[in-house]
């Protein structure tokens, strides 16, 4: 019998954060330079108000960067995928 959860390991380091919006802790894979908690992230997508649609992301090129910013809330927060 195989138990998969024997053979989970996280990918890679773990990092530990707190949310710089609520102080929740929360763990992420990435070295966040901006630690938000899954929640604080859902509701900083959802503001429309944050984004700055007269500028380019320095990184991805997307227009439409996080006020004050120059990158997007992808790259910013670092919503890509690892896979
Ligand atoms: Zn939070
Ligand atoms: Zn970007």
């Amino acid at each position: 019998m195989i138990n998969p959860f024997k053979k989970w390991k996280p990918k890679g380091k773990i990092y530990s954060f707190r949310c710089s919006q609520c102080g929740d802790a929360f763990i992420s894979s990435h070295n966040l330079d901006a630690p938000l908690c899954g929640t604080c992230i859902q509701k900083i997508k959802s503001l429309d108000s944050t984004v700055d649609n007269d500028k380019k992301c320095s990184e991805c090129g997307n227009i439409g960067v996080i006020y004050g910013k120059d990158r997007c809330h992808s790259c910013y927060f670092n919503f890509k995928k690892d896979n």
